[in-house]
């Protein structure tokens, strides 16, 4: 049996939409190179997503480990050309996997902080 409890149904009409350890997912069917990713389906609702869905790394068409170290070499502070030559991935790749992190950066922060300063 897969822990699944960091998991919950992407589909906004679903009952369980959200909700974290309810114990309404599946493993569909493993995909992707060497079938390491997993398809979740909500018993619920019927919906499929990949576990990856909602997460940066959402087609980031990169091996885990090096879309890791992109955002790790960004949040160092290297700059998005010299993060690509240290990483081994072109340019466009690297802005394309920032551009993602930071919105959904901004996403989580939006949904669990209440209350936010403004910036003047
Ligand atoms: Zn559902």
């Amino acid at each position: 049996m897969e822990d699944l409890s960091a998991f919950c149904c992407h589909n906004e009409r679903c009952p369980d939409y959200g909700k974290r350890g309810q114990d309404n997912l599946r493993v569909c069917f493993r995909y992707g190179p060497r079938k390491q990713r997993r398809l979740l389906a909500c018993r619920t609702c019927q919906a499929r997503f990949s576990e990856r869905g909602g997460t940066p790394l959402f087609d980031a068409r990169l091996p885990e480990d090096k879309a890791v170290a992109v955002l790790h070499h960004i949040a160092e502070g290297c700059g998005v050309r010299q993060t690509g030559r240290l990483v081994g991935v072109k340019h466009n790749t690297v802005t394309r996997l920032s551009r993602r992190a930071g919105e959904h950066a901004k996403e989580s922060h939006d949904e669990l902080v209440a209350f936010s300063p403004k910036d003047p």
